[in-house]
């Protein structure tokens, strides 16, 4: 087997004639990363999906040919961290969904494509605005890691908008966000501070784990790096853990080097559930949003219920930004009940049939978990009336939910009672 070229411009006959950009974004989802080279036959034919190339070693045909290939590591087989066509074949998929993207960085979390992509742009002595709201794990690595080396981290309130300008000093190099905040839902103004970034010339990261690039194309709304777990929608059934950050023209060489030294690569045979997951995300999402906006809005009416947080609804704050910005909700949002105790909400979740209680989300099943987002913050106060929990809803029947959740407020009332 020789080191075939695989040019990054190839060309993708039998895929689409035109270039992706042009297409609409359910079209690339089916299309991307399906290159003949990848999938066809040298008899003749080929097969739908790229499959599973399973490598460490990868064999060239003469010394010359591995000299041709030392040149140009990332235009071919060459090592088996390298990747082989299975994650080249997402990670393309991933840039096509994001137009102005100039490429993809896989990893084997969404927590480790975080980091990667920090490490990627800072250095000792730099600054990060880091959003309040955020994944507690990306606060514990500025704790943990970023702060021994002597990267400050200065915590801003998500709703800040484009006032983040009056925080921005001289050491500050990059501002991270993440939109809406996976437990309290606050929408960021991310176009207006990533002008006032720009402005500066800062780097700016957006943790786009809820909307996918689907409903929030990051690159083209001026985001620098582009962050997935895909563990969640992208996998989509709850069967493997992975990370993706797409670059802008401008970063995409420091995020490529920086993976690179970390030594970050993928299984094969997670790629591939990723990129079977990819295909079908546009019909997945567009039945999360339509069930959970369904679900949000009988919950709003419940008397237990003090205030829904679900970006689509005006209740959430930043709801105007999400109105503007964003071309639909994903299936994860959160309520607050009225009054109560941590005791009465249990008794809620406990009694679910339908939702399960754990961690994650994005796959095609509900869940259910009490949070409380007042925990984690430091910037900011986060107020609420009661206990709230985060729903994940799932491809089951809307109405199915809503009855298992209506038993479940009847628990809550009883429970106070
Ligand atoms: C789950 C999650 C992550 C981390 O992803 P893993 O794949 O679990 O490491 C990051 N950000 C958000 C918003 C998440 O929900």
């Amino acid at each position: 087997m020789g080191c075939r070229s695989v040019d990054a411009e190839g060309d993708r006959a039998g895929v689409s004639k035109r270039p992706p950009e042009t297409q609409q974004p359910e079209t690339r989802l089916v299309t991307g990363g399906r290159r003949p080279e990848w999938t066809e036959l040298p008899t003749g034919g080929g097969i739908v999906n790229p499959p599973v190339w399973r490598a460490s070693t990868c064999l060239f045909d003469s010394v010359a040919d591995l000299e041709r290939a030392c040149a140009a590591p990332d235009d071919g087989l060459f090592y088996g961290r390298r990747g082989t066509p299975t994650q080249w074949s997402l990670a393309e998929a991933l840039t096509e969904l994001e137009p102005g993207a100039a490429g993809t960085k896989l990893f084997p979390s969404g927590v480790a494509a975080i980091a990667t992509a920090l490490m990627a742009v800072l250095k000792p002595g730099d600054e990060l605005l880091m959003v309040d709201s955020t994944y507690e794990p990306t606060r514990a690595f500025c704790r943990k890691v970023l702060a021994p080396l002597g990267i400050a981290t200065r915590y801003y309130d998500p709703l800040i908008g484009g006032g983040i300008a009056g925080l921005i000093g001289d050491n500050t190099r990059a501002i991270f966000m993440e939109s809406p905040g996976s437990l309290s839902f606050e929408v960021q103004d991310v176009p207006a501070i990533c002008a006032a970034a720009r402005a500066r010339g800062l780097v700016t990261l957006l943790d786009n784990t809820w909307a996918t690039p689907l409903y929030f194309p990051a690159i083209e709304k001026g985001v620098d790096l582009s962050i997935l777990s895909c563990t969640k929608y992208v996998v989509g059934h709850s069967d493997a853990m992975l990370g993706s950050v797409t670059a802008s023209p401008e970063y995409w060489e420091a995020l490529k080097a920086t993976t690179y030294a970390f030594g970050q690569c993928v299984s094969p045979d997670d790629a591939y559930l990723a990129g079977r997951g990819l295909r079908t995300l546009a019909v997945r999402l567009a039945q999360h949003d339509a069930s959970a906006q369904r679900i949000a809005a009988w919950l709003a009416d419940q008397p237990q219920v003090a205030r829904v947080l679900h970006p689509a609804f005006p209740s959430c704050p930043g709801h105007d930004a999400w109105a503007r910005d964003f071309k639909g909700a994903s299936g994860l949002f959160a309520f607050t009940l009225q009054g109560g105790d941590r005791k009465a909400a249990a008794a809620l979740i406990d009694g679910l049939k339908l939702f399960g209680i754990g961690f994650s989300w994005g796959g095609y099943e509900s869940l259910a978990l009490p949070v409380d987002p007042r925990s984690i913050r430091t910037a900011t106060q986060w107020q609420a009336e009661g206990p709230t929990i985060r729903l994940h809803i799932g491809l089951e029947n809307a109405d199915d939910l809503i009855a298992d959740l209506a038993a479940g407020l009847d628990r809550y009332t009883r429970a106070l009672g």
